[in-house]
């Protein structure tokens, strides 16, 4: 538990950006936390897994990186358990955990890289579930005051790819633990048409397990390995619009992907906006725009975080000119 200075990051982030922190530390409980917020030279930056980051610069202050482990079930009735998971924990270690112990609520987010502690910060989702529904409370730490405080589902004002944690008190506390309520009893949820196809082609049972392995299956066939090409998954998150705007784009381009979310709001598939535009498969130097998915950045090798950024905002612009949407980056900049 000591600081590192100028610590590359390269590894450490799943773009493959080449950058340095000007300190670096680990911490494996609370209490390890609590001593380096008091040493640690302003301004902290809190590291997970590093799939949601992008890197635009060398990290001036201290970056501490959270690896408190830990997967128990506390609590249990006849039909739910009740698992607290450390911050630092792999979150598709403990989708695998939940799996082998027949514990549903988490399998369609299987192989979503990063930690726990991270997941909470926007919400992680994939293939019809957020983790809000099967969320019970996390326990942070205010950076600042180092006080213990618990957040419940409400206090987290989940949204899509949201939570308070990115919002109103970005920056301001550390997840250390995550409580889920786990289903003994699992509702599968293979409503997205590709699940299910998948399941058939693979000719097995509806469980837990296969759902899983179907969801890993269509994953790593649609997403770039970081290990092999770096990126963040989705940079943009997919933007909201009002059914009037969508019906005016449908009549100019009938291909317009969009489904209804409320009485007066769709949301459009990004990636169709991105491949629209004439982007997809885009390459300058190192940096790109993924051949097969328009909405996945990516580092072909030394590319740096600036060029990647700027890329996306060439992005924005022309999605902008084009339909008039404003794309949101779901990645954080920094
Ligand atoms: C190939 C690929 C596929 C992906 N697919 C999905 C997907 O399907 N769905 C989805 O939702 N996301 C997806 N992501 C994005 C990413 O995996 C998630 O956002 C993940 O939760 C990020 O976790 P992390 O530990 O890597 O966070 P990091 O990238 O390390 O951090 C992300 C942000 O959270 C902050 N942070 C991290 N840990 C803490 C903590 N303990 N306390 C306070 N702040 C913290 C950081 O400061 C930073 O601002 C994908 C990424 C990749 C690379």
């Amino acid at each position: 538990m000591t600081f590192e200075s100028n610590y590359s990051l390269k590894l450490l982030n799943t773009f493959g950006l080449s950058v340095q922190a000007e300190y670096f530390a680990r911490f494996n409980s609370i209490e390890e936390l609590q001593k380096l917020l008091v040493e640690a030279k302003r301004p902290i930056m809190i590291l997970g897994g590093g799939s949601n980051i992008l890197f635009t610069q060398n990290l001036i202050g201290s970056v501490l990186k959270n690896e408190i482990g830990g997967i128990d079930i506390i609590d249990e009735d006849e039909q739910t358990a009740l698992v607290q998971v450390g911050g630092g924990v792999k979150w598709h270690d403990f989708v695998i955990w939940s799996i082998n112990n027949q514990l549903g609520g988490i399998e369609n987010l299987s192989l979503i890289p990063g930690s726990v502690g991270a997941a909470p910060m926007q919400n992680i989702g994939a293939y019809g579930t957020e983790i809000k529904s099967v969320f019970e409370h996390l326990e942070a730490v205010h950076i600042d005051s180092l006080e213990v405080r618990i957040f419940n589902k409400d206090d987290c004002q989940f949204g899509y790819r949201y939570s308070i944690f990115k919002g109103e008190l970005k920056g301001q506390f550390v997840i250390c633990s995550v409580n889920f309520r786990l289903n003994k009893i699992p509702k599968f949820n293979t409503s997205y048409g590709t699940v299910e196809n998948e399941l058939r082609a693979m000719k097995v049972k509806v469980n837990l397990e296969n759902i899983s392995k179907a969801i890993i299956a269509i994953r790593q066939r649609k997403l770039p390995d970081p290990k092999d090409i770096g990126n963040c998954g989705s940079f943009f998150k997919n933007p909201t619009i009002s059914n009037k705007q969508y019906e005016k784009l449908k009549a100019q381009f009938p291909q317009i992907v969009g489904y209804s979310i409320a009485q007066d709001k769709t949301k459009i598939a990004a990636a169709w906006l991105i491949e629209k535009a004439g982007w997809k498969g885009y390459k300058h130097n190192d940096t790109g725009v993924h051949q097969s998915q328009a909405l996945v950045l990516v580092n072909y090798g030394q590319a740096k975080g600036k060029d990647i950024l700027k890329l996306s905002q060439n992005i924005q612009t022309s999605v902008q000119q084009k339909f008039d949407i404003t794309l949101e980056p779901e990645v954080n900049i920094i």
